[in-house]
């Protein structure tokens, strides 16, 4: 029951009802077009030269009114009877309202006793519909002339205009606040950015998201301030020690959006960002996280890359990661040592304690051996009981200790397994990368060549293939 009337001061009062003080207490931004309209009513009585005039129109479901020259009582009355309906067949005029035969005339006559004459025009909307009605009323007979008809039909239009603009300005403010709320339903973050940049709208969530940011979020900001301020306040985990550049490749990408960007946020939080260039320049953001993803894609690669018995490296994945590293050091003239290992009579600790013991021995094997080598150093399992260590930046001779190491360690391990203690041994054969010719299947295939060597020697041995001098060491 939206309502709205405005009652000339000059009746001694002004009155508004709900709706008025709703728009103007909220202060949402609707241009209150009451008083235009109360002017609109002091003019056509100057224009006219009549004491009273009063105007309604409609604007939507509401009806908007003003009145000039008539006491509260009387505009009440105006109200009630000075109806578009009166004026749908057009101009309305009563020179003397004691001899009207319209019936709309004789009640107005009746119920306002000080008015003698009238001249009432419709306010028609673009289709010709009549949406509202101006009055102009004399206290005496009076003949209205062609120019006074013709004075209050430019009202009538001018009244329209108003209400036009009100109208406008009410569907406007209905649109935006069914954006805004479109915009907080959205699951994800969501950010507009006018054609300066500067930030216009953003949702909670995408607050909620830059939780370390969220409070400089606010419309007017610029998105590089944004962007530096955030990376001062540790916003953006992968900007930690490389600032600068970080922020001008994001202030890069911000401008020239296409593909979407991940970006990473402190506590391995991870968003996939989508911008968009707007038809007028400005930029249209979301902000999906996608950490959920990102972990389960690094258990996928885990679980692809990775032994399921052992947890080292599998056969596929060591020989990719070798050869990289093999490259690495072909082009940069860096050293690398290949370590192939097989554990020695290994059949018989199946068949004397079982298939799961041997797994057992599989798995803290690998265990050990993990915890002897450095973090860049690759382990893998070839196949079965057979493994492969890559040491990156390695010579021959430290590689030797390496393995030394390992055989030492493997032999000095009892293994507990169902209260059973088991001994396990391994043999060791050891190449480096030498020429520009070698692959990793050919370095393979050298340290391969020294562990059949060790095997032959009696096994729990080391042998050693440098710069194609054999070398051994024993148990
Ligand atoms: P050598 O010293 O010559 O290497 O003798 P070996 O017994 O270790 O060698 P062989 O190749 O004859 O046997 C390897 C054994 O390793 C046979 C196979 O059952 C066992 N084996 C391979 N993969 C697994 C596994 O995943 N789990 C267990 N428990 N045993 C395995
Ligand atoms: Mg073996
Ligand atoms: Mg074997």
């Amino acid at each position: 029951m939206m309502f709205w009337v405005v009652v000339c001061k000059e009746s001694g009062m002004t009155e508004k009802s709900d709706v008025t003080e709703a728009f103007g207490k909220s202060g949402c931004g609707i241009p209150d077009s009451g008083p235009a309209l109360e002017a609109m009513a002091k003019i056509t009585s100057a224009a006219l030269n009549v004491p009273c005039v009063f105007v309604s129109v409609a604007v939507g479901d509401n009806s908007v009114q003003a009145a000039a020259g008539f006491s509260e009582a009387e505009t009440k009355t105006c109200r009630r009877l000075v109806l578009p309906e009166l004026v749908r067949a057009g101009i309305v005029q009563a020179g003397d309202v004691k001899t009207a035969k319209r019936k709309g005339v004789q009640n107005i006559a009746s119920a306002l006793k000080s008015v003698r004459a009238l001249l009432m025009a419709p306010v028609a909307d673009e289709h010709g519909e009549t949406i509202g009605v101006i009055a102009a009323f004399d206290t005496k007979p009076r003949r209205f002339s062609g120019s006074d008809r013709s004075a209050l039909a430019d009202s009538a239009v001018t009244v329209r205009g108003l209400a036009d603009l009100q109208r406008a300005a009410v569907l406007h403010q209905a649109a935006e606040a069914e954006l805004k709320d479109a915009m907080e339903a959205l699951p994800d973050g969501f950010v507009l950015y006018d054609n300066n940049d500067r930030l216009v709208h953003c949702n909670q969530r995408y607050r909620e998201i830059y939780k370390e940011s969220g409070d400089l979020r606010v419309p007017g900001v610029k998105f590089s301030d944004l962007i530096r301020a955030g990376v001062e306040r540790g916003q953006y985990a992968d900007a930690v020690g490389n600032e600068e550049e970080w922020i001008a490749q994001r202030i890069h990408d911000h401008r020239n959006p296409g593909k979407p960007l991940e970006q990473q946020l402190p506590g391995d939080r991870w968003l996939r960002i989508q911008e968009r260039r707007t038809t007028t320049g400005g930029l249209v953001g979301f902000r999906i996280d996608i950490t959920e993803l990102k972990r389960q894609e690094r258990e996928l690669s885990r679980l692809a890359w990775t032994d399921s018995l052992t947890g080292v490296l599998n056969r596929h994945r060591f020989l990719e990661l070798a050869e990289t590293q093999l490259a690495h050091a072909q082009r940069h003239f860096r050293d690398v040592s290949l370590l192939m290992l097989d554990l020695d009579n290994f059949k018989s600790i199946n068949d004397c304690h079982g298939h799961a013991a041997g797994d057992h021995v599989l798995r803290s094997i690998c265990k050990c051996w993990q915890s002897q080598l450095r973090g860049h150093d690759l382990i893998g399992r070839l196949g079965g009981e057979e493994f492969c260590v890559l040491l990156p930046d390695t010579k021959g001779g430290d590689a030797l200790v390496v393995a030394e190491r390992l055989r030492k360690t493997t032999e000095q391990q009892t293994l507990d397994y169902e209260g059973k203690p088991i001994r396990v041994s391994v043999s060791v054969g050891t190449a480096m990368y030498e020429t520009i010719a070698d692959t990793i299947t050919s370095v393979i295939k050298r340290a391969d060549q020294c562990l059949y060597t060790a095997k032959s020697a009696g096994r729990n041995r080391v042998e050693a293939n440098i710069g194609g001098n054999r070398k051994k060491t024993t148990a």
